[in-house]
């Protein structure tokens, strides 16, 4: 799996404290993307899955998974295999996506997920979605949509996106309005900026599209860090 860079603890994805997981790789093109540093399938940010599993495990406290991007649906044979493993581990676990596609994209199986043993695409399938889609309690559904863009709307980053319940284990009044969180990790240097970034509608798109990649700071410790994970900025999307 072919994984960006994951939280051991965040409050704006979702609710309660959840782990999120940022697949890495998306093709699906959307103008003004806050994050195209997941953009490539690159091999280098390839994970050992038990590495991962014991990593989830590991964690404490946390009511809940989120899985953004990229896109995890263009990983959809390891996206599968990650829910289920969560859903046997932590039944209690709540579980969102964060996908590019529209619920009738995925519902006719109008999508296609990247096999990085021997980079091929694949196209999806209803039957695929449907066996994924049975582990999911929410799906942020949609292309991010620049032109259409609000912060106004929890958990979505344009209006166009839609939330959609599978399950109620998440209700709507449940879901806070946008926030952006920092985290950093002080064994790695790592910092990571995730939600939604607050004044951007200040922010003049046309003269920067460049991701606000944040640079951890010059600590002694990055050297000897993990170094799977980039600082990174996640905002509205996929
Ligand atoms: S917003 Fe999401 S779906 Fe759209 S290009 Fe970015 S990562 Fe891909």
């Amino acid at each position: 799996m072919l994984l960006h860079g994951k939280i051991g603890g965040s409050s704006v994805n979702g609710p309660g404290n959840r782990i999120v997981l940022h697949f890495q790789g998306c093709d699906l093109g959307c103008v003004g993307c806050w994050n195209p540093d997941t953009h490539l399938f690159r091999g280098d940010k390839l994970v050992n899955m038990p590495d991962l599993e014991d990593w989830i495990l590991d964690q404490k406290g946390i009511t809940g998974i989120t899985f953004s991007g990229g896109e995890p649906m263009q990983q959809a044979q390891f996206f599968w295999y990650i829910t289920e493993f969560i859903k046997r581990q932590r039944p209690e676990w709540s579980l969102i996506l964060f996908t590019g596609y529209s619920i009738k994209e995925l519902e006719r199986g109008a999508f296609k997920w990247y096999r990085e043993t021997d980079a091929e695409w694949q196209q999806g399938s209803a039957k695929l979605w449907k066996e994924i889609s049975g582990n999911l309690d929410l799906v942020v559904a949609g292309r991010y949509n620049e032109s259409k863009r609000t912060n106004e709307l929890p958990l979505r980053g344009s209006t166009n996106q839609e939330l959609v319940f599978l399950t109620d284990r998440i209700k709507e009044g449940d879901l806070s309005p946008q926030e952006v969180e920092m985290t950093f990790d002080p064994e790695t240097g790592l910092v990571q900026i995730t939600g939604f970034p607050v004044g951007w509608e200040e922010y003049d798109m046309t003269k920067d599209r460049k991701p606000a990649t944040v640079e951890a700071p010059p600590l002694k410790a990055m050297a000897e860090g993990d170094d799977d994970d980039d600082g990174m900025l996640v905002g509205a999307g996929g």
